[in-house]
């Protein structure tokens, strides 16, 4: 999409933010750090061309998506503990529901406080959690419908959709518990030190992997 800052930022169509570039990445997703980060370790996970919502990921990209997730939250953990994974779920553009961001990105965080608990004060009174993974998503999304997706623990997912979801909810649940209840807008609260942060340690973790990679391979 032309006018998306993610997808200029991903094809590189001018210079790139620090928080742009690519952590890992794979043949049609990303892993970022995110600004706006309340807690050191969080990560985005994208797709490279535009889509709305992990909702709307195509089947051949399934597959791919499931096997990011994974070796981000295993890298996370061995670095930061129990991560946990959400998403704000919109079916189109400009709706309340995302992060203003109309690019799907799947956070990747390290807290371990209960985040459906902290989310409930920010939900509708008769929003529902059901139990579901990226199937759900994608039928949500298929449906038209916005929604927002948590799992935690890992493996263990549940959604739900309603019309009247608001902004950043998990920011504002997580923001509120880690004692900074109005720094949820990652617009007016970039948190650079908490990007640089996980930028080092990913950065150093992956390096040092790969020099061991190259002591193995030269030991052989
Ligand atoms: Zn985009
Ligand atoms: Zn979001």
């Amino acid at each position: 999409m032309s006018n998306c800052r993610m997808c200029s930022q991903l094809q590189r169509l001018g210079p790139v933010d620090a928080w742009n570039e690519p952590l890992m990445e794979s043949a049609n997703l990303a892993v970022l750090p995110s600004l706006g980060a309340l807690v050191e370790g969080w990560l985005l996970l994208v797709p490279k061309q535009h889509l709305i919502s992990m909702g709307a990921v195509p089947d051949s990209m399934v597959d791919e998506l499931h096997e990011m997730k994974h070796i981000a939250c295993s890298i996370l953990q061995l670095l930061y503990g129990e991560v946990s994974v959400f998403e704000h779920g919109p079916s189109r553009g400009n709706c309340k529901v995302g992060c203003s961001v109309d690019h799907a990105h799947l956070h990747i965080v390290p807290v371990q406080f209960d985040l459906a608990s902290a989310v409930t004060p920010f939900l509708p009174e008769d929003a529902d959690w059901s139990r579901g993974g990226l199937a759900e998503c994608r039928s949500a999304f298929h449906r038209g419908e916005d929604y927002l997706y948590l799992e935690q623990p890992i493996g263990a997912g549940r959604i739900t959709t309603h019309r009247a979801l608001g902004s950043q909810l998990f920011r504002r649940a997580i923001a509120s518990r880690v004692g900074t209840p109005n720094q949820f807008d990652w617009r007016e609260h970039p948190e650079l030190p908490n990007v640089i942060a996980t930028i080092k340690k990913v950065r150093a973790w992956a390096g040092t992997m790969a020099s061991r990679q190259s002591y193995s391979e030269a030991a052989l």
